[in-house]
């Protein structure tokens, strides 16, 4: 069709412009062009659901953010060397919302970067000046970022990405697969990974995970279990650096920030993507006593990290979190989703594993119900289908099998009935 030779032809030009080290999503790509709430519009006015959405939490263009953006931008943008009130009122609105620890002080102080990636970066760094040590603990899936330092503790990037000498990788814990013994195993992993960058003379900085382990294929576990595994990494002498880019801003229903749902005793906190729902902001977090021994070394300026117009979108986010208790509706939505989801399961052979905490879901598709053995292609096949009846989703995972379900926070009842409708659909013709 005339549609299709654009689209193709669009794609060209990008590759040109644009070079070949992107991705794009889908074999025949989605041109999208305008966006409200949990839905977007195609260049040829088609409507699709948003399920992959892990940015804008609130919705597409929240009309609290936008007019909060527009409102910041007509009075003052700068670099951030100047003093703001603004930023600080945002800086000890975000701090409250970290929890007590079981020892120690509480992360108390915020410093602002644009991406995950820069606040990745400096939480690796934060880390290895407290500790004086260089190892840096990961999941075998992970993703931390897109800098030098931080594509090294990514091994989601794939083979052609060198994993740093500094670095352990251990398996996220599957109950799916390996039952209640999951988080046992785990610590196991990190205990024997912190010993060998002990005895390799580099020494654990830090256990860097993402509490909802979304790369490695939506782990939620329950509640409490990666308490035992930041226990560990303290006794080593390292630090639990929590990326709370995917989990973090009450996505996942039971707690505020994904780790709280385990533990208290987050040393540094990684923020990004959902923080200004579209908007360039992201923060790391620490104890004041863990960032003292980097800042006394090195000064930190981050141009645009923080700027008065990025903070004015994070301070509408998190205001709206709170005035519609999104994180209520995370809990509520996502329990639903959850049952529907399962009740999918009882109907599709193929369906392994629905898990989840909040509005964070992964559905896991398996070629075999007894030996649970991953079905990548399968996983692919849905992918595309749920895309030609509007819904946009992708996949994740050892297996790359997992479906990664993050609806936005306002995500409507109607739009459950049309993803699980989709997905029914989906599963049948595939079966036929
Ligand atoms: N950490 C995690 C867990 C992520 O998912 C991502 C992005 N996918 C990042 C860090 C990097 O964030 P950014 O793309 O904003 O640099």
């Amino acid at each position: 069709t005339a549609a299709d030779e654009r689209t193709l032809a669009m794609t060209r030009r990008r590759a040109e412009l644009l070079g070949p080290a992107y991705r794009l999503f889908y074999s025949h790509p989605v041109h999208l062009v305008r966006g409200e709430g949990s839905h977007v519009w195609d260049a040829d006015g088609r409507r699709y659901l948003d399920v992959y959405n892990n940015v804008v939490s609130l919705g597409h263009c929240h009309p609290a953010v936008v007019e909060a953006v527009h409102r910041q931008m007509q009075v003052l943008n700068t670099h951030t060397r100047y003093l703001h009130e603004a930023i600080l009122r945002y800086a000890e609105d975000l701090l409250v919302t970290m929890p007590t620890p079981s020892e120690g002080q509480r992360v108390g102080h915020v410093m602002f970067q644009c991406t995950g990636s820069e606040s990745n970066d400096l939480a690796i760094r934060v880390a290895r000046a407290a500790t004086g040590h260089q190892g840096v603990i990961v999941t075998t899936e992970a993703y931390h970022g897109a800098t030098d330092l931080t594509a090294q503790v990514s091994p989601a990037l794939g083979s052609g990405v060198v994993i740093g000498d500094f670095v352990r990788l251990v398996a996220a814990p599957d109950p799916y697969r390996e039952g209640e013994g999951a988080a046992a195993r785990f610590v196991a992993d990190v205990v024997a990974a912190a010993a060998d960058l002990d005895a390799a003379g580099l020494g654990v900085a830090a256990l860097l995970v993402d509490s909802i382990f979304s790369s490695d294929g939506v782990q939620p576990g329950p509640a409490g279990a990666l308490q035992g595994a930041v226990d560990a990494v303290h006794a080593a002498g390292g630090l639990f650096v929590a990326d709370e880019v995917q989990p973090g801003f009450a996505r996942t229903g039971e707690a505020f920030w994904g780790f709280a749902r385990h533990t208290p005793d987050a040393d540094v906190v990684t923020t990004g993507k959902p923080m200004g729902n579209g908007i360039p902001v992201a923060g790391m977090a620490a104890r004041p006593d863990v960032l003292a021994a980097f800042a006394e070394r090195f000064p930190y300026f981050n141009t645009f990290g923080g700027n008065p117009v990025s903070i004015a979108a994070a301070q509408a986010v998190l205001d709206t979190l709170r005035a519609e208790d999104l994180q209520g509706r995370a809990l509520k939505l996502g329990g639903r989703l959850l049952e529907e989801l399962r009740g999918l399961g009882a109907r599709h052979e193929a369906v392994g594993d629905v898990r989840g905490a909040g509005l964070f879901v992964g559905l896991e598709l398996v070629t075999d119900r007894a030996t649970r053995t991953p079905d990548r292609a399968l996983a692919l096949r849905v992918v595309d289908e749920l895309r030609e009846r509007g819904v946009l989703t992708s996949v994740a995972g050892p297996g790359g099998n997992v479906l990664k379900l993050r609806p936005a926070l306002t995500f409507a009842e109607a739009d459950i009935d049309w993803l699980v409708g989709a997905l029914d659909d989906t599963l049948t013709a595939l079966r036929a």
